[in-house]
């Protein structure tokens, strides 16, 4: 299988958790490789524009206030079925109904502060990756 890529961002409650080290190890064991990673501050508007397809939605304002609430780790990762394979890992969107052992039933509080963030399809893992990273950033 060819190798894909997928974006995961270690979002703000994570990082205020200190969680970053323990959840990119279970990323990590799980086979996925980092091409780059970096943490950084989102204004209002970039974390609106990554989630612009939400735009609307009654989350939608909560959303990019709590993704520009403190600093986040975006990651490119790379593997063969990573966009698919990274949901597994991470889990259904709310804690509660997410499977054993995924990160988001370990780690996270609530269907909005969640943890971890992961592309839904090749094409956003794709568009994702290079909305936070430059093709030389990824070595
Ligand atoms: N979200 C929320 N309430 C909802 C649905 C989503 O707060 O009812 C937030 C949550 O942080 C989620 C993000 O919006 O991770 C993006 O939603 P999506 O449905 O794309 O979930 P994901 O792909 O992250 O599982
Ligand atoms: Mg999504």
């Amino acid at each position: 299988m060819p190798a894909e890529r997928t974006l995961a961002i270690l979002k703000p409650d994570c990082v205020r958790k200190n969680l970053q080290g323990e959840v990119l190890a279970r990323i990590q064991k799980a086979g996925f490789k980092v091409l780059s990673l970096k943490t950084v501050r989102l204004t209002k508007e970039t974390a609106g524009a990554f989630y612009a397809v939400h735009k609307g939605r009654p989350f939608y304002d909560e959303l990019v206030n709590f993704m520009s609430s403190g600093p986040c780790v975006p990651i490119a990762l790379e593997k063969a079925n990573a966009v698919a394979d990274f949901r597994t890992l991470i889990g259904a969107t709310d804690p509660r109904e997410a499977a054993e052992g995924t990160i988001r039933k370990l780690y996270a509080d609530s269907k909005g502060e969640n943890i971890v963030h992961g592309s839904d399809s090749v094409e956003n893992g794709k568009s994702e990756v290079a909305f936070f990273f430059s093709e030389s950033e990824l070595v």
